[in-house]
């Protein structure tokens, strides 16, 4: 029996558990020990660098202390990396830890988000855990992020406004014209917050990073970046913040857990950084592996939007969910979108060439 009912915050009542996927164990049983594709979240599925792995062992002896509440050596190193002064970093249980402490630290109820639609479901329901209310703006019949909805949100005294870049679980992203548009457009009163997650796939000459512009730019701006993705420190939950706020870098350090980054991400993290070949060797066969997988998909006659992630979304041009669910009985997790309007779509995510082959041939199979 479960104890007598509980008043809880009513903004709750509107918040759904988050989709985390489908996890190995999951699958393993369905599809009796043949190795599975696990493209579902956007891992890198690439072995770890050795320097990274060693430092993780390192430290693995010795977690009887508390870790560096302010990761001082690793604020020291994303310095020397970004340009953005370590003061102005802050470290987070994963990005996603940090999205949720930018909301308690400045959404109340009534308050304006701007985000991207299709959306990163995070964006919204930290939004509506606070009880701020989520303005979305979607993208064009071309499947371009609709540049006039966006600049006149943007325009508007809005309290956030939350851009993935690119966009998850699209893929599109915003030029760096679009980018500095947006710049120009927000509202000095609003805070810009631009989710880099997928930085590393992202870098060419059609992708401006939010680090290019900091420096110079006058209105309150945090980029948010992780080392679940093409750093392949997802299981060790780190992510960090850079801002031209002394204010909003402030507020979130009242407002997140004094010991929010443990200490094995800590020194995982900073061995990664100071060796970063090995990431940027894993990205340029990620990156290959894309165009790749997107150019199969494509002669085959699907809808596959350009993506600057390490993932590509698909229109299969059927419910979604009825082809992930198929997909699974050959060892393949995707995730099949659910949210209005791309319920055909699935989003798959570029692994190792052997598990993005097993992927194509299920996916012949089942369509
Ligand atoms: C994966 C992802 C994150 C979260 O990453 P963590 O650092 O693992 O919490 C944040 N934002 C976007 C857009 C993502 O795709």
């Amino acid at each position: 029996m479960s104890a007598t009912e509980i008043a809880l915050r009513p903004e709750l009542a509107a918040l759904a558990p988050y989709n985390s996927g489908l996890s190995l164990e999951d699958v393993a049983s369905r599809c009796g020990g043949r190795p599975i594709a696990k493209l579902g979240s956007n891992e890198n599925p690439h072995p770890l660098p050795d320097p990274v792995c060693a430092a993780m062992a390192e430290v693995l002896g010795r977690t009887q202390m508390y870790p560096d509440p302010s990761a001082r050596a690793l604020a020291a190193q994303l310095a020397a990396v970004t340009g953005v002064e370590a003061a102005r970093i802050v470290f987070g249980d994963g990005s996603e830890d940090l999205l949720n402490v930018l909301a308690r630290a400045l959404l109340q109820t009534g308050d304006e988000v701007v985000t991207l639609y299709p959306s990163f479901p995070l964006h919204e329901d930290y939004a509506r855990m606070m009880g701020a209310e989520v303005t979305r703006i979607g993208l064009t019949e071309g499947r371009e992020i609709d540049m006039a909805a966006l600049l006149e949100a943007v325009a508007r005294p809005v309290r956030l406004i939350l851009l993935a870049n690119p966009m998850n679980p699209a893929g599109v992203w915003l030029t760096p014209d679009q980018l500095d548009q947006v710049l120009a457009a927000q509202h000095p009163d609003s805070v810009l917050c631009l989710d880099e997650a997928y930085v590393e796939y992202a870098a060419g000459p059609d992708y401006l990073p939010g680090t290019e512009r900091i420096g110079g730019h006058a209105k309150p701006l945090l980029i948010l970046r992780t080392f679940s993705k093409a750093w392949g420190l997802a299981a060790l939950r780190i992510g960090y913040g850079l801002s031209n706020s002394d204010a909003l870098i402030s507020a979130m350090h009242l407002v997140r857990t004094p010991f929010n980054v443990n200490a094995v991400a800590q020194a995982a993290a900073l061995a990664a950084l100071c060796a970063p070949e090995g990431m940027q060797a894993a990205v340029a066969d990620t990156l290959a592996e894309r165009a790749r997988v997107a150019d199969v998909l494509r002669g085959r006659g699907l809808e596959v939007l350009p993506s600057k992630g390490n993932f590509l979304f698909v229109n299969v041009a059927r419910p979604s969910g009825p082809v992930g669910e198929a997909l699974i009985d050959h060892g393949v997790i995707v995730k099949p979108w659910k949210q209005p309007g791309y319920e055909s779509f699935l989003r798959v995510s570029t692994g190792l060439a052997v598990e993005n082959d097993q992927f194509l041939g299920a996916l012949e199979a089942v369509l």
